[in-house]
């Protein structure tokens, strides 16, 4: 499903709309991963804003304080803002819901069968270049 340009941040940027790529066959909107902002500890250095690359804050030009903007753009699991965050001012759910979802998604199990085709592709190709190895 092709992502969808729907806006432009304040700094000008364009802002895809991420919400409606599935996480691992799992509707985006029914996982509720996304920052909050305490602003009472926000220093709004814009840290959040500018280095989001999902876009999932803008900036607030009249509050100059940034807002959780596109809360489904997040990458579920991703909490790198809370991590560059100087001010420890950014809060996630509980890692709790992300496990739940990724069991109902299945997703170790679809991974393996992702990395069996892989597995198998290169194994094909070792038996190859052994059938044409002249030193075997
Ligand atoms: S990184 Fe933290 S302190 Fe800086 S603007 Fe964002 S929430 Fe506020
Ligand atoms: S967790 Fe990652 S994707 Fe989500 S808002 Fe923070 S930096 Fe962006």
């Amino acid at each position: 499903m092709e992502d969808k340009l729907i806006t432009k941040d304040a700094l000008g940027r364009e802002v895809k709309d991420l919400s409606i790529i599935r996480w691992w066959g799992i509707d985006r909107k029914e996982i509720d991963w996304f920052p909050q902002i305490n602003y009472d500890k926000c220093a709004r250095c814009g840290v959040c804003f500018i280095s989001c690359g999902r876009r999932v804050f803008d900036w607030d030009k009249k509050e100059d304080r940034p807002i959780v903007a596109r809360p489904y753009n997040c990458m579920v699991a991703c909490q790198t803002c809370l991590n560059l965050c100087p001010c420890g001012a950014i809060e996630f759910p509980n890692i709790e819901i992300v496990k739940k979802m990724s069991v109902k998604a299945k997703i170790v199990k679809k991974a393996f069968e992702i990395m069996k085709d892989i597995r198998d592709k290169e194994e094909t190709l070792n038996s190859k270049e052994t059938e044409i190895d002249p030193d075997a």
